[in-house]
């Protein structure tokens, strides 16, 4: 009996993420699982890709963005996965969409402007609020979240253009501790 798969994938290059040498091969897919990898030539599937001249490859991880807000206002994240991105590591450089409690007040600080210019989109008071919309409205990337300190300190100071003092470095070490439950489920 043919072995029958959801999806093969045939005559890619395939680069498996082992450091092994890439290798021309068939990648047959049951589900969301890959059930197998090697000369499928004689399997079936409800769909058949040619990748003649393409490498498969696992999912790339884009360890700096600032995909906080794309998340959730593109969430099939087309910039990423057009390019083989599957995981995006967000919050980088300081800057972080929450927490924001209140809201932006006045006009966005450079370079929290990055994420959005206007400040609608630092709407949620805690990490934790941003998090659960993310897992209510997952994107189509995995994601790894940083808080951005620079965040922390528009939140927490009236005036940016001094030292924090030590009420405002408690304040932002109480909004940066996260909670058990500040995680998404693996996709
Ligand atoms: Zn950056």
């Amino acid at each position: 009996m043919k072995e029958q798969f959801d999806l093969l994938i045939r005559n890619a290059t395939i680069i498996d993420g082992s450091g092994a040498a890439r290798f021309d091969g068939d990648i047959g897919v049951r589900g969301d699982r890959i059930a197998k990898i090697g000369r499928l030539d004689r399997a079936k599937a409800d769909v058949e890709v040619d990748a003649s001249g393409k490498v498969a490859a696992p999912g790339f991880i884009d360890a700096h963005t600032h995909d906080d807000r794309l998340m959730l206002s593109a969430g099939e994240m087309a910039p990423k996965v057009s390019q083989g991105v599957t995981t995006v590591v967000a919050g980088n450089c300081g800057i972080s969409l929450s927490p924001m409690p209140g809201g932006m007040k006045g006009a966005v600080p450079s370079p929290l402007d990055l994420l959005d210019n206007e400040g609608k989109w630092f709407r949620f008071p805690t990490f934790h609020a941003y998090v659960e919309e993310l897992g209510a409205h997952p994107a189509a990337t995995n994601c790894a979240l940083l808080v951005g300190h620079m965040t922390l300190r528009v939140a927490t100071m009236d005036n940016l253009d001094r030292p924090a003092t030590a009420t405002c470095t408690t304040n932002c070490r109480v909004r940066r501790r996260p909670k058990k439950s500040s995680r998404l489920p693996a996709r």
